[in-house]
């Protein structure tokens, strides 16, 4: 068979709240606080995954991991990424590369973005070279720019499996 390009995208949007951990990419941000959720609330995973599914045809994140299932309550994304990719795999496809924009008033991104695109590499099995974290503020905008909540796109592209 010929190889196939496929691409997908993803968003995801989470609250920021006191007492709750920072995790973006699977990497703790020190802040004073962090994103409220059902699970670890990643946006960067969860965005992430939205896109792998998105380029495989297979649904969105909801109906793979429900917000209302036990199961997932508090859970490492990172987990869920790798059933993902497990899913993804399955129907004969594999990431070839990873392009993400977190969108963050606060805190400052910039000195964790090469630990969360290694990171995000490692948990993915591409290079780092293939995978991309981009930060930016939203301008004060909105909820995003209130430093309300955070919020992440994320493209993927996959290739077929070898
Ligand atoms: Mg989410």
């Amino acid at each position: 068979m010929n190889p196939i390009l496929r691409v997908g995208q993803g968003y995801d949007i989470h609250r920021l709240q006191a007492g709750r951990r920072l995790v973006l990419a699977g990497v703790e941000i020190p802040f004073e606080k962090g994103l409220l959720g059902h699970s670890d609330a990643d946006v960067v995973i969860h965005a992430l995954i939205d896109a792998l599914l998105g380029a495989a045809g297979l649904g969105d994140i909801g109906e793979h991991f429900p917000d209302t299932d036990p199961a997932y309550k508090d859970i490492d994304s990172a987990k869920l990424l790798e059933e993902t990719l497990g899913k993804v795999r399955a129907v004969g496809f594999k990431p070839a590369n990873v392009d993400t924009t977190i969108i963050a008033e606060q805190p400052k991104l910039s000195p964790y973005k090469k630990a969360m695109r290694e990171n995000l590499a490692r948990l993915i099995g591409l290079e780092s070279q293939a995978v991309s974290i981009k930060a930016k503020t939203n301008e004060g905008i909105g909820d995003t720019g209130a430093a309300r909540a955070i919020a992440c796109q994320a493209l993927v592209s996959l290739t077929t499996n070898d």
